[in-house]
């Protein structure tokens, strides 16, 4: 028998009920992916660049190429100043930056810092590398960072904070002061912090994003995660990057080219061709807040309550006027009955705190979300 390094993990949700999904041929507003196609250019790219023989290892940092247009992006967007050379690396997914960032930086009993509701990976790549998650509850329904707890879990141990904005699962975005509150924690502190940012564009209502890459007083203590697989409608692609100071780049790759070495070639040509336009990710606000209104207004015609999502695909609701059940159950009986598979939110917390709330993906087509709705309509 092997000794399990995670014994109390299991197969995460995402795969659980999107499984479950299928067996009930339920609608799968679980898993966060979109049910549509990308942009067929993108794709005619991706067909060009396997044909024409970009099939052989990438350069372990990434495509230079598509390196020098993403510090122009940061540059154009957050007036950040991040050196393709020595300061950006692309990776196999968001996933693996996050990954190697953790592997990079924690030592058996090093504290890292998480906000629950957390993304499901953080925790069990921090305890495989001998760390302790030290979390910190946003407290239901608001959602919002208590910066005196922050302060006050910070001590000489704590190695991370790991902060993700816009936030899955609660649609929640920082604002410029809170920004400039974790500045202020940083520069008080020893520790680092990794911002997943991986919604980056996916913000509503006309807020913008409060990118981590816009602190120049403490570059060197932050790591900035993005992905193409949010960005372009291509999650199966798996292909993400990482933007830091050199001194923790430099540490950052040392792990990275024994992990995975380098990341699929020839869609990193074809996400560079793309990315040249910046029309095809300015407009995403846009594109996905249409989405978020059209479903958001057939779940407010339920007795579904539904809590506000100011970024990310994804929208949250409160069922206590429809079922007693806990959210685990809740979301099993919706995927048999109602044919619409969710996420139980108590998923995200190590104690699976349950607030009888359930996570919806609206990165769906617009009749998918309809058909969905119709099936909800009775509860
Ligand atoms: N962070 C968050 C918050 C996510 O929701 C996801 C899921 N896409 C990831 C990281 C991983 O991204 P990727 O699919 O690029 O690995
Ligand atoms: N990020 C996606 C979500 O939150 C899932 C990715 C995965 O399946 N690991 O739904």
């Amino acid at each position: 028998m092997i000794k399990s390094k995670l014994p109390n993990v299991s197969t995460t949700i995402f795969s659980v009920m999107s499984q479950l999904a299928n067996e009930h041929q339920a609608i799968n507003l679980a898993q966060g992916f979109p049910d549509f196609n990308a942009d067929s250019e993108l794709i005619s790219r991706l067909n060009y660049y396997s044909t024409q023989n970009y099939n052989q290892y990438a350069p372990m940092t990434g495509v230079e190429k598509l390196r020098v247009l993403l510090s122009e992006k940061y540059s154009n967007l957050y007036q950040s100043d991040y050196d393709f050379q020595n300061e950006i690396n692309i990776t196999s997914g968001a996933s693996q930056a996050i990954f190697n960032v953790i592997s990079t930086l924690i030592h058996p009993n090093d504290e890292v810092i998480i906000f629950e509701p957390a993304y499901d990976l953080y925790q069990p790549a921090v305890e495989l590398f001998g760390g302790k998650i030290v979390p910190i509850l946003l407290k239901y329904p608001e959602y919002s960072i208590d910066f005196e707890e922050l302060k006050q879990k910070i001590n000489d141990k704590t190695k991370l904070i790991i902060v993700n904005n816009p936030n899955n699962p609660t649609g929640k975005i920082l604002s410029e002061n809170d920004l400039k509150q974790f500045e202020q924690i940083l520069k008080d502190s020893n520790c680092y912090l990794l911002a997943d940012e991986v919604y980056e564009h996916i913000t509503f209502d006309g807020k913008s994003h409060q990118s981590f890459a816009k602190l120049k007083s403490v570059k060197d203590k932050v790591f900035i995660i993005g992905s193409f697989g949010k960005l372009f409608h291509i999650t199966g692609w798996k292909i993400g990057y990482i933007l830091a100071e050199k001194e923790l780049m430099k540490e950052f790759r040392k792990c990275h080219q024994f992990n995975t070495f380098s990341t699929h070639t020839p869609s990193q040509y074809a996400i560079a061709d793309y990315l040249e336009n910046p029309d095809h990710y300015l407009h995403l606000n846009d594109f996905f807040q249409q989405k978020r209104d059209l479903f958001v207004k057939g779940l407010a015609l339920t007795n579904f309550e539904v809590l506000p999502c100011e970024g990310t695909y994804f929208v949250s609701a409160n069922y206590a006027k429809i079922s007693d059940l806990s959210d685990e159950e809740f979301v099993k009986q919706l995927t048999i009955k109602n044919k619409v598979a969710t996420i139980p939110i108590s998923a995200f917390y190590h104690h699976k705190t349950d607030n009888k709330v359930i996570r919806f993906c609206f990165a769906k087509k617009d009749e998918t979300l309809l058909m969905a709705l119709e099936n909800l309509k009775s509860l």
